[in-house]
């Protein structure tokens, strides 16, 4: 049973949550311009910014980028949200992502959407369990990916994100570190494999990025035989193994525009494919297969988290000012720690 089969039958995952997913919330040219200029008016009078992650809608991103906000990956996000003079940070994306922007900005009022949007990541990593593991292994440096809660980012001596884990954890194995990594154990596994680090993995993933099959690619290269195959690392290693380019999403966005290629399979949530488009225009971009054999799709390549997130509910928090992420201001300030270290190291690295 994968982790996707498992969160389902413990009934932490509504099924309907995949149905959202699937139908969208795609609006038409005119409501959009409506709903953007009311959008547009609130954010001006409420000192806001949109800041949204890539696996968002479509009219989402390009709201926040008409807005003059900003669409990028999670680290981009905590840095941008970090340094921007607004106020008022609206978080376009999943809880995680504005926790970590209250925690960065106690000081600033962020809201998002909806609360309810989390990630697989984060449900599977419980904090009890979680400290319990870390007090088990107290020779081990604890690594917690950004898809945590606030008390697991707490519990941590480091958080990270996929465009920089690699780096962190060569640095850390360097220094002759055990490491205890938490919690996708598909992104755990290949940071050890290309580190040979010492890694303790907890058994987490991400219900988009395991449906992806490698059978499902070796079928569509036989199609299209030029095309490269892009992979987030938080697909099984099966996928990984038929990537030309495993890496995060900005990653992957920037091999999309260097690589010769005309035609690309994608192996991470298709809400990337938007940007991918926009920065590598000419070029043919796939969704990766999530059905074929072994298939379970409950994700069909895009999260549906991520997808509860639309105009509307966006226009309703920011008008209303609802939906604000508050936490206890101990919690954020030992969260802080583990953070500052994970944008101070990513700053000190050079350009991949
Ligand atoms: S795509 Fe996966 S890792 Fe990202 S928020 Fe959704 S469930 Fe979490």
């Amino acid at each position: 049973m994968n982790v996707t089969e498992k969160l389902l039958k413990s009934h932490q995952i509504d099924e309907t949550l995949f149905v959202e997913a699937r139908n969208g919330h795609h609006l038409a040219e005119a409501q959009y311009q409506a709903l953007k200029r009311q959008i547009e008016a609130l954010l001006a009078s409420k000192n806001a910014v949109i800041v949204a992650h890539y696996y968002t809608d479509p009219q989402l991103q390009r709201l926040a980028e008409e807005t003059g906000g900003f669409v990028s990956d999670s680290l981009q996000m905590a840095r941008f949200g970090k340094e921007h003079p607004a106020t008022t940070l609206m978080v376009v994306g999943v809880r995680f992502m504005g926790e970590t922007a209250k925690i960065l900005t106690p000081h600033k009022r962020v809201l998002m959407p909806t609360l309810e949007a989390t990630c697989s990541l984060d449900i599977s990593c419980p904090i009890d369990p979680f400290s319990a593991f870390c007090d088990a292994h107290p020779d081990h440096t604890v690594v917690v990916y950004a898809n945590t809660s606030a008390a697991v980012k707490a519990r941590a001596d480091w958080v990270a994100t996929s465009s920089m884990a690699l780096e962190l954890i060569e640095h850390l194995n360097a220094e002759g570190q055990k490491i205890l990594w938490a919690p996708d154990k598909h992104l755990g596994s290949y940071l050890a494999e290309q580190s040979g680090a010492d890694m303790l993995l907890w058994d987490g993933a991400c219900i988009v990025h395991e449906e992806f099959k490698a059978q499902g690619i070796r079928d569509l290269k036989h199609v299209y035989p030029d095309a490269a195959v892009l992979a987030h690392p938080e697909s099984p290693k099966t996928v990984l193994d038929l990537a030309d380019l495993v890496g995060s999403t900005t990653q992957i966005i920037e091999a999309a525009r260097r690589l010769p290629n005309d035609t690309f399979i994608v192996a991470t949530d298709r809400g990337l494919i938007y940007k991918l488009e926009q920065l590598a225009p000419g070029k043919r971009f796939l969704e990766a297969p999530t059905g074929g054999r072994g298939a379970t799709c409950h994700s069909c390549a895009h999260c549906p988290w991520m997808a509860m997130n639309h105009l509307e509910n966006l226009l309703v928090s920011l008008r209303d000012e609802c939906n604000e992420i508050e936490l206890d201001a101990e919690l954020c300030r030992q969260a802080m720690v583990p953070l500052e270290r994970m944008l101070a190291f990513s700053k000190s690295l050079p350009p991949r």
